[in-house]
């Protein structure tokens, strides 16, 4: 190797939970050291055990609303509980994580003239009154309700970002991730996905809330941690936000199908009372990741929901479903 080479040492943090883990994955392979930072509330330390002993891999439990000095060239931020039920639990917490999280690792990002990336979401634009949703629409978020803690928590992250961009000219990079998927989601938090594969090879009924023609587009994760890395990697001056999601929009009823179909299972299905303030359709806009980035997602709904059936499939054989819904 070169001797005036030296590697890049990444922080990640929210690095044990579901998107974290995967990037990790995907950073060390390229040669990158890694720095993980997770208080595990959401993150589950199987999620990096495989990567225990690596020599360009450190785990740090630590929770970012809290400071932290360390020295890296690039940070990650992904630190945040993203479901709802999780986000839910300690809604106070919550918005801590966002905006203090935040500020601290804005903080530490200047101090270390290190570019940082934000998981932002598609969250920030509510029950959207645009579709799809292009980065340029503000948004439609009740500031009072039960999911506020994490939209307005995400925004004000948002916020921050940019004014740190503004005022003190840091280099950064916000995604607005869409809903995402693959294995190592979390068995329990509840999100469609995971509930439907687990559901159907159960033979459980499979939960629709409300009639299911609310719609979503889901993206496979190996196609998300793509775009992150590409983003990272673009040039200086892009500082986004700039949305990541498949724009392929199934309605919720379709993925509930498409899980039967592809499970073989005799689940039937239920209505279930439709959760307060559920945006009714979600769909990216990503001509912007494409002309920025040549970057689009090419892992159909099928594909990836196989991948992460297997994966289930695993865990229900080595009986490792947790056994409370609500975890923390
Ligand atoms: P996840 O819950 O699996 O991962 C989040 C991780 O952050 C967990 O490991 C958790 O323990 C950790 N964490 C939470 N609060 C923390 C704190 N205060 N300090 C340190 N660590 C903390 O969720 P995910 O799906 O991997 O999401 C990762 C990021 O991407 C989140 O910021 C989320 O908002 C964003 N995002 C995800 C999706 C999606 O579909 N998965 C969509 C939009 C945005
Ligand atoms: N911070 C941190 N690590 C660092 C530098 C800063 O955690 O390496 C935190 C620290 O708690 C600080 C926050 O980031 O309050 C914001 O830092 P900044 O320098 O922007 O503001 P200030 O220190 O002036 O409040
Ligand atoms: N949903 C559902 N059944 C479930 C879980 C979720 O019908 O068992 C619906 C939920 O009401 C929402 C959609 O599926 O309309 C996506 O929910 P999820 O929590 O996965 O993501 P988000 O609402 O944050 O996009």
């Amino acid at each position: 190797m070169n001797k005036n080479f030296r590697r890049k040492r990444i922080l990640v943090t929210g690095g044990a939970g579901f998107l974290g883990s995967h990037l990790i994955d995907r950073l060390l392979e390229r040669g990158d050291e890694v720095l993980c930072v997770d208080n595990l509330f959401t993150g589950d330390k199987s999620n990096i055990d495989h990567l225990a002993g690596h020599p360009r891999f450190e785990f740090m439990r630590h929770d970012i609303t809290f400071p932290l000095y360390v020295e890296v060239d690039q940070i990650y931020n992904l630190a945040c509980p993203a479901s709802p039920i999780h986000y839910q639990f300690d809604p106070v917490q919550t918005t801590k994580t966002s905006v203090v999280g935040a500020i601290n690792v804005l903080g530490l990002a200047k101090r270390v003239k290190a570019r940082i990336f934000q998981a932002s979401t598609s969250e920030i634009y509510g029950d959207p009154t645009v579709h799809p949703q292009p980065e340029e629409y503000w948004g439609n978020v009740n500031t009072i309700g039960p999911r506020s803690c994490y939209d307005e928590g995400k925004r004000c992250a948002e916020t921050l970002f940019f004014d740190y961009y503004r005022q003190h000219r840091l280099d950064i990079k916000v995604v607005r991730i869409f809903n995402t998927y693959g294995p190592r989601m979390h068995p329990n938090d509840g999100r469609v996905v995971s509930n439907f594969i687990i559901q159907a090879l159960q033979g459980a009924p499979i939960t629709i809330y409300g009639d299911g023609n609310q719609s979503r587009s889901f993206c496979y994760v190996d196609d998300l941690i793509e775009g992150f890395l590409r983003t990272m990697d673009s040039g200086p001056d892009m500082p986004g936000p700039l949305n990541l999601g498949n724009p392929s929009e199934f309605t919720i009823r379709e993925l509930a199908q498409q899980v039967i179909d592809l499970t073989g299972s005799k689940s039937t299905i239920v209505e279930m009372p439709l959760p307060q303030d559920d945006p009714r359709q979600r769909q990216p806009d990503i001509t912007k990741a494409q002309a920025e980035l040549g970057w689009q997602p090419q892992t159909p709904l099928r594909e990836g929901l196989a991948k992460t059936i297997e994966y289930f499939e695993g865990i229900i054989r080595r009986n490792a479903l947790p056994a409370e819904r609500l975890i923390p």
